[in-house]
């Protein structure tokens, strides 16, 4: 791979998508929601002031505030003085009810079961998942994040209360036909049973869901990972892909008993066992991606498989994975948070920091790369990028906006940088999606914040308790707080 600079900087490039700091008054949207616009000064336009109009969820000017203001003299004033707005974050890979599992299940590796039959998930009730998918919710917005590829199973269960939140939403039925009782003998068994239904499971949700709020919400089909998923499994859900025209995810080169058990079922390595059942190309969102050799670094630029770079996880897990050589070779970059977390702006910082490790360089990648991942790379990767991804005219208005008079943002010579390196998911004060604001002023208006982080609290406690108990002879490495 080319790596970009020794010895001196480039220039950096310009990230013409984000627009900071706001320096003068920011309109608001109008009583009459003709719109509004606000006032800023991008840090490429050093003199006069800037402002974005907003009308009908969109993006509709880009120009100097007095030429805004008499565009749309309607319009609300937002105050935005001292504050910076950036496109929406964009998780293109996330389990919200892993949320769930907290404080636990970062530090055990894998299998992700930790040695339990069934994991929480499995006792999860309806209350539950709902609670733990709103706490997920709850996270992400707070951090910026206005979109996310959810990847569950059953989402039926909680995708009417998610979509209340007014995220924009990509879900994914997660499915696989390994028989997982066989395989914890070490058996790979696909009873049809389970393909049929995992495929009917999608069929419902795409059904019900895909295009609605709008075309706030989207689907995508989510065979599990390759050693979980059948020949047959793997060439069917590409079939559904292409008919319903949507994308298509999985989960590749996670684990190194992925690897060994594709190389002992299938007797090649994960990426051409996707291949050779039809399950790269472009339409296809590959996730995680860390241990992939030469050749299937090679294989999934031939094919212009997107991936999702989930540095966080990964850096958890002990490993990062080839983010550059994948964009080298054609692969669109986009990032994902995965299990436990749902701060876009940590898992940006772990991605620059996990890169610059990796590659021994004090200089690759640069702030602005990582967040066009996280925007415009992640909106590619989910088939978005013409509506969202970057603050342009004419797409919709996703966006959030920091207070960048932080302490640990200031001097504001570079906010992008700014962010990357010290900003908080704290710093996050407003943020909209589809020209509606989700959170305004630190508060979020969508979903009953305090409700919700204290029934997660008691359910979280809850759920691990009886897990324990139902299974009291599986060791556990940790001791749970005492029964409240
Ligand atoms: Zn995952």
């Amino acid at each position: 791979m080319a790596l970009r600079r020794i010895g001196k900087p480039a220039p950096l490039r310009r990230v013409k998508s984000v627009i900071a700091p706001v320096s003068a008054p920011l309109p608001i949207p109008s009583v009459q929601q003709t719109g509004f616009y606000y006032n800023l000064t991008p840090p490429a336009v050093r003199s006069g002031r800037a402002a974005l109009a907003i009308q009908g969820g969109r993006i509709v000017g880009l120009g100097p505030s007095e030429e805004m203001a008499a565009q749309y003299p309607d319009s609300e004033i937002v105050d935005g003085r001292g504050k910076a707005v950036f496109p929406g974050l964009l998780n293109a890979h996330t389990h919200l009810l892993k949320t769930a599992n907290r404080g636990i299940q970062e530090d055990l590796g894998f299998p992700t079961t930790l040695g339990f039959p069934e994991d929480i998930r499995a006792l999860m009730s309806e209350d539950e998942e709902n609670v733990f998918a709103l706490l997920g919710a709850l996270e992400a917005i707070r951090c910026g994040t206005t979109c996310v590829l959810e990847i569950e199973q059953d989402i039926s269960h909680y995708a009417q209360g998610l979509e209340k939140t007014g995220l924009r939403l990509v879900l994914a039925e997660y499915i696989e036909d390994l028989d997982p009782e066989e395989a914890r003998n070490g058996v790979y068994s696909y009873p049809q049973r389970l393909l049929e239904g995992g495929l009917q499971r999608s069929a419902d949700l795409i059904e019900t869901w895909h295009g609605r709020a709008g075309g706030r919400v989207t689907c995508m089909m989510s065979p599990a990972t390759p050693e979980t998923c059948s020949p047959e499994l793997l060439q069917r859900s590409r079939d559904m892909a292409e008919r319903y025209d949507i994308g298509f995810t999985v989960h590749l080169s996670e684990s190194y008993d992925e690897i060994q058990a594709v190389m002992q079922v299938r007797g090649v390595r994960p990426t051409q066992y996707l291949h050779a059942n039809g399950a790269l190309g472009p339409r296809v969102v590959a996730a995680h991606c860390r241990y992939l050799d030469d050749s299937e670094i090679a294989l999934m630029g031939q094919t212009r498989t997107a991936v999702s770079f989930n540095p966080a996880i990964a850096a958890r897990r002990g490993v990062a994975a080839p983010a550059r050589e994948l964009q080298a070779v054609g692969c669109t970059i986009g990032m994902g948070s995965d299990n436990m977390d749902e701060n876009m702006i940590e898992v940006m910082r772990t991605g620059l920091f996990a890169e610059r490790v990796r590659l021994n360089s004090q200089m690759d990648p640069q702030p602005e790369d990582v967040l066009e991942w996280a925007t415009r790379g992640s909106a590619r990767a989910l088939g978005l990028e013409e509506q969202v991804g970057s603050i342009e005219v004419g797409k919709k208005a996703d966006l959030f906006i920091i207070d960048a008079m932080r302490p640990h943002l200031v001097p504001n010579l570079r906010i992008v940088s700014a962010l990357v390196h010290n900003g908080q998911g704290a710093d996050v004060v407003s943020v909209m999606v589809d020209g509606r604001w989700l959170m305004r002023d630190g508060r979020v208006l969508t979903i009953d914040e305090a409700d919700v982080v204290r029934r997660a609290e008691e359910m979280g406690h809850s759920l691990w308790r009886r897990l324990l108990d139902r299974y009291p002879d599986v060791p556990f490495p940790f001791t749970l707080p005492p029964r409240g």
